[in-house]
């Protein structure tokens, strides 16, 4: 990609806020912006103070005493006082869309085991409500709840995010038991502003009773916005600098999308979010052929996709690989139309079919349409581990960051940085 220009924004500060009733009696100035964070100083609602700097659910506030410290950004309001000012040097994109070199949108794919758990962080200026670079928080599924009711996206998520956080959007991809149910931990201690669901009638209890559950939530005194159906997800504005489009979901007849399991898979939201020149594909669990077909046609939610928005609707650089990187999945005309430049499978030690899942056969694929692709994957070396479990979750996170130029891929296993796996073997 040839860079012909970019916008360059430093954000040089002074936005002023005040403690919000809502953090009653106070709330805690931290030393650094996490939640184990020590804290000397506690301010009480009406007390203003200066915005300095920004962390992912936090505010770097100067007090009126001259110190500093990080405030949840949930307990602030924007107040009249002072006021933003911003620099800005504009150069310009190859694709015609601004991007800010210090203004990162964040992918934590975390490894929640057999499952999805992501979370996504939109860049934040630290001024709210100008209606770009505001700092969105986006859930999409939660990951499975092992039989402990330990949650790894969670446990992942509360070391940065305070109780009571707002995530702007929850997406069920599909009512399946390795998606959902860790999503019922994020709604204990967060705030869900919208809530975005593919509308499958499932017949599930434990489903229906999630469902209940999210009806039943209320954030800032409201209840969550629901959105069940791909017809009512409409356009959402997750700051103007990212372009956001659900691209597939249930589409309400269950005709040509398979039976059992396989139509559950079928159902599930595709949602894709670019911001300048890069871009990310969620596929949730959607397949793209029976087990007995061969991979050279795309048929179930691939043939859909293919055929809207089309395969110049679906390129992507970054793509979670649907369906645990399942022979289902991944067929040629699909992979060809996404062309990615890094694969995330987020899988844990299960089988599907005579193999475990991702299938070396649709990693293959990808290898044979890009030599030099990246795949990264949350089951990095749990064979050699020896886990065994579906739920078995060994902390193989992985962090993709994007300021709409650049991308850059962290990833951890064990507390070491492990590198793409590579197609040297195909
Ligand atoms: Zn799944």
């Amino acid at each position: 990609m040839v860079v012909t220009s970019i916008r360059l924004v430093a954000w040089i500060a002074v936005q002023a806020f005040v403690v919000r009733e809502s953090a009653h009696p106070c709330a805690k100035v931290r030393q650094r912006p996490a939640t184990n964070a020590s804290s000397k100083v506690c301010i009480a609602p009406g007390v203003q103070v200066t915005g300095i700097g920004v962390a992912p659910f936090w505010r770097h506030v100067r007090l009126a005493n001259g110190k500093s410290g990080w405030l949840p950004k949930q307990a602030l309001a924007a107040s009249g006082a002072g006021g933003a000012s911003l620099t800005t040097t504009t150069i310009t994109t190859a694709g015609g869309v601004a991007a800010a070199e210090d203004m990162w949108l964040t992918v934590h794919i975390v490894d929640v085991g057999q499952g999805d758990g992501i979370w996504i962080h939109t860049a934040d200026d630290g001024i709210p409500g100008n209606g770009r670079f505001e700092g969105r928080n986006i859930v999409i599924d939660g990951g499975p709840n092992d039989a402990d009711g330990r949650t790894a996206l969670l446990d992942y998520m509360r070391s940065q995010a305070p109780d009571d956080a707002i995530i702007d959007a929850l997406i069920i991809t599909h009512p399946h038991d390795d998606h959902y149910p860790g999503a019922d931990a994020i709604l204990s201690h967060y705030q869900v502003r919208e809530y975005y669901d593919p509308g499958y009638p499932s017949t599930s209890s434990r489903y229906r009773a999630f469902r209940q559950r999210v009806a039943h939530e209320t954030v800032d005194g409201q209840p969550i916005t629901q959105h069940i159906g791909l017809a009512t997800f409409g356009h959402p504005d997750w700051g103007s600098e990212v372009d956001v489009r659900f691209l597939y979901a249930y589409p309400g007849s269950p005709a040509g999308l398979g039976s059992d399991n396989t139509l559950v898979n079928n159902a599930s939201i595709v949602l894709r979010i670019a911001y300048g020149s890069q871009s990310f594909l969620f596929m949730g669990d959607a397949e793209g052929k029976g087990r007995d077909q061969g991979p050279a046609a795309a048929h179930y939610a691939e043939e859909r996709l293919l055929a809207n928005p089309g395969p110049g609707g679906l390129h992507a650089t970054v793509l979670k690989v649907a369906h645990h990187g399942s022979e289902t999945s991944s067929t040629i005309p699909f992979i060809n139309a996404v062309d990615p430049q890094v694969v995330i499978v987020s899988s844990g030690r299960r089988k599907y079919g005579p193999r475990y899942l991702p299938d070396t056969s649709t990693l293959h694929r990808y290898c044979t349409h890009n030599p030099a692709i990246r795949i990264y994957r949350t089951d990095e070396n749990d064979a050699a581990e020896h886990h065994t479990r579906n739920t078995d979750a060994d902390g193989d996170d992985i962090v993709v960051r994007t300021n709409g130029v650049a991308l850059l891929v962290e990833a951890h296993s064990a507390g070491l940085p492990f590198n793409p796996t590579t197609c040297s073997w195909n």
